[in-house]
C-alpha cells in the first residue's frame, strides 16, 4: 500500500490528475512501493501550460528583485528542510543519504541562490555603429526579453539537483514554467512545489506536471504554447524530442548521455588524495552520473602499479543501506536499471572483458536484501571499439585501458560517439593545455573531476548534446535577443 501520494502543482494548486491514475514509486534499496505518483496525461499539460500562459505576462513584468527575493526564500526554505529533503531523495533514488546531503540538496539550495543572484547581474551588450560622418551614428542594443512558456525535463540520477538546475534560471530570466520530474524519482520535485507555494510564488508560473515521457514529457515538447524546451537526459529520448521541436522551431537545450575518458599520464601524482578522487570518478552515486568516467585510460608505464592501487581501494568501496553513513555506494535506480547494467557487465564478458572486481549483484542484509545493489566493477582487456566501451552503462562499471604515448591517450578518449566530459591527469601543464584544446569534449578537467563553478557553461558535444547550460548561457537559453537600432 502506496504510503504517500504525490500531487502535481498547477496554477497554484496541488491537484491529482485529470485520469485519477498513479504509479508506483520504488524504494530501490528495498524493492518496496514507497509513494504514489500521478501517471498524469496530455489534459494535465495542457491545464499547465493555460496557467502557465496566464501568468507569463505578470512574472515578465514583476520586477528583478522580487522574482530574484521568491526565488532566494524557495532556496531558505529548502536550506531549513535539508535533512528531510535528503533523506528523501535518498529513498527515492537509492543513493546514500550522505551525499545527497552533501551534494544533491545543497547544489540544488546552490541553482536556487545562483541565478537569483545572476539575475541581478546580468546585463546585454550595446554596439556604437558609426556612419560615416561626425554627427550620424547609431545605437544598437540587445533587448534580452524572457519567451512566456517553458518546459524543463529532468531525469531520475541527481533529481532536485537538475531539476532546479533548470528551473531556476528559466523562472529567473521570467518565463512561467512547466516542469516534468522523472517518474522513477519524483519525490523530491513535487516537495518543492509545495515550499514554492509557501515561498509566495504567484499562481501558474511555476506548474509541475508529474507523469511518464510519452504521457506528459511528450505532451510538453508538442504544445504550440511552450515556446524552448530544456531537457536532460538519454540521448535516444534526447533524438525523440528534437524530432518533435524541429517542427515548431522551439529552442532546445539538451543535456544528454557519456561515455567519458580519465586519462592517466604516468607523471600524474597519484596522491592518495587523487586516487580516491579518480576512484570517485567511476563509482559516484553508483556511477549514475553523466559526468562518471567510466573509461579508463592508463599510460603503460605504470599500468601495473597504478591497477593494483586502484583495485585496491574499489575492492575497499562499501556498498550498503543507503541510510547508513558508512555506506560509500547505494542502490541503482531501478529493477530496469539494474538488470540493464548486470546485462551489460555479461556483454562484456561476451566480449572478452576479464572482471577484475565486482561483476555481480551486492546483496546486503536485514532490510535491503531485495534492494537493487551491483558491485564496484572493474573490467580489462577490451579494445575501445567494443561495445562495453562505447554504449553507455550509467552504472558502477568501469574499463581499464591502456596506452602508450599522448597520441593514442587522444584516439582512444576522442573514440567515442559522445563528447561530455573528460578528465587528464599530468603534472606536466604543457601537456595539460594541449589536451585540454584536442579532446573533444564540452568540459575538461584537469587533474581533478567534478569540480563545479555555476558561472561556466555546461554541456557536451556530438551525441552529448546541444546548447550549453549554466551561467549567462542559461540566461540566454531563457531569453529571447531582440535588436534595436535608433538612428541619431
Ligand atoms: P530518459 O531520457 O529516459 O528520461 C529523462 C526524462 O525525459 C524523464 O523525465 C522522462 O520521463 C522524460 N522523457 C522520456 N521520454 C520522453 C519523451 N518522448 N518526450 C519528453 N520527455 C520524455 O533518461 P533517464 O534514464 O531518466 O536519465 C539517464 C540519462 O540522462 C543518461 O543517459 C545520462 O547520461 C543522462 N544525463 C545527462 C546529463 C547531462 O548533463 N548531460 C545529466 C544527467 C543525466
Amino acid at each position: 500500500m502506496p504510503q504517500s501520494r504525490l500531487a502535481n502543482l498547477i496554477d497554484g494548486r496541488l491537484q491529482p490528475p485529470a485520469n485519477q491514475r498513479y504509479l508506483d514509486v520504488f524504494e530501490p534499496a528495498t524493492g518496496a512501493v514507497f509513494a504514489a505518483c500521478p501517471d498524469s496525461d496530455a489534459r494535465d499539460v495542457a491545464g499547465a501550460v493555460a496557467a502557465a500562459q496566464r501568468a507569463a505576462p505578470g512574472w515578465a513584468s514583476t520586477p528583478l528583485e522580487q522574482r530574484a527575493r521568491l526565488l532566494q526564500r524557495l532556496a531558505d526554505l529548502l536550506e531549513a528542510r535539508l535533512d528531510a529533503f535528503a533523506a528523501l531523495e535518498s529513498r527515492d533514488s537509492g543513493k546514500p543519504v550522505k551525499l545527497a546531503r552533501s551534494l544533491d540538496i545543497p547544489r540544488a539550495v546552490a541553482n536556487l541562490r545562483y541565478f537569483a543572484a545572476a539575475i541581478l547581474n546580468w546585463s546585454s551588450e550595446s554596439h556604437h555603429t558609426e556612419l560615416g560622418s561626425a554627427d550620424a551614428a547609431a545605437l544598437n542594443y540587445t533587448l534580452r526579453q524572457p519567451l512566456g512558456v517553458v518546459g524543463c525535463i529532468s531525469p531520475w540520477n541527481l533529481p532536485l539537483y537538475l531539476f532546479t538546475w533548470k528551473i531556476a534560471p528559466a523562472l529567473a530570466a521570467g518565463n512561467a514554467v512547466v516542469a516534468k520530474p522523472s517518474e522513477i524519482t519524483p519525490c523530491t520535485a513535487a516537495l518543492l512545489g509545495e515550499l514554492s507555494l509557501e515561498a509566495g510564488f504567484p499562481p501558474g508560473v511555476l506548474n509541475i506536471v508529474q507523469g511518464t515521457g510519452p504521457g506528459v514529457g511528450q505532451a510538453i515538447v508538442e504544445h504550440a504554447a511552450v515556446k524552448a524546451v530544456s531537457f536532460t537526459g538519454s540521448t535516444a529520448t534526447g533524438a525523440r524530442i528534437a524530432t518533435t521541436a524541429a517542427a515548431q522551431f522551439k529552442k532546445l537545450s539538451l543535456e544528454l548521455g557519456g561515455k567519458n575518458p580519465a586519462i592517466v599520464f604516468a607523471d600524474a601524482d597519484l596522491s592518495d588524495a587523487n586516487l580516491d578522487t579518480i576512484v570517485r570518478s567511476g563509482f559516484a552515486n553508483q556511477g549514475e552520473i553523466c559526468l562518471c568516467g567510466s573509461r579508463l585510460l592508463v599510460q603503460r608505464a605504470i599500468y601495473r602499479e597504478f591497477r593494483e592501487r586502484y583495485l585496491a581501494r574499489v575492492r575497499a568501496l562499501r556498498v550498503g543501506d543507503p541510510q547508513d553513513d558508512a555506506s560509500e555506494l547505494g542502490a541503482v535506480v531501478s529493477k530496469a536499471h539494474f538488470d540493464k547494467v548486470l546485462g551489460h557487465i555479461a556483454q562484456a564478458r561476451g566480449e572478452g572483458g576479464h572482471v577484475l572486481c565486482g561483476g555481480a549483484a551486492a546483496v546486503p542484509t536485514g532490510r535491503c536484501s531485495d534492494g537493487w545493489f551491483i558491485a564496484p566493477t572493474v573490467i580489462e582487456d577490451l579494445p575501445n571499439e567494443a561495445a562495453t566501451n562505447q554504449q553507455e552503462i550509467f552504472g558502477p562499471v568501469v574499463t581499464l585501458i591502456p596506452f602508450e604515448d599522448e597520441a593514442e591517450a587522444l584516439a582512444l578518449a576522442n573514440g567515442t560517439g559522445y563528447g561530455l566530459a573528460a578528465s587528464v591527469w599530468t603534472r606536466d601543464l604543457a601537456r595539460a593545455h594541449r589536451f585540454a584544446a584536442q579532446l573533444q569534449f564540452g568540459i575538461v578537467w584537469t587533474n581533478c573531476w567534478m569540480l563545479r563553478d555555476l558561472r561556466t557553461p555546461f554541456g557536451g558535444v556530438k551525441q552529448s548534446g546541444l546548447g550549453r547550460e549554466g551561467g549567462v548561457e542559461a540566461l540566454r537559453f531563457f531569453t529571447e535577443a531582440k535588436n534595436v537600432c535608433i538612428r541619431y
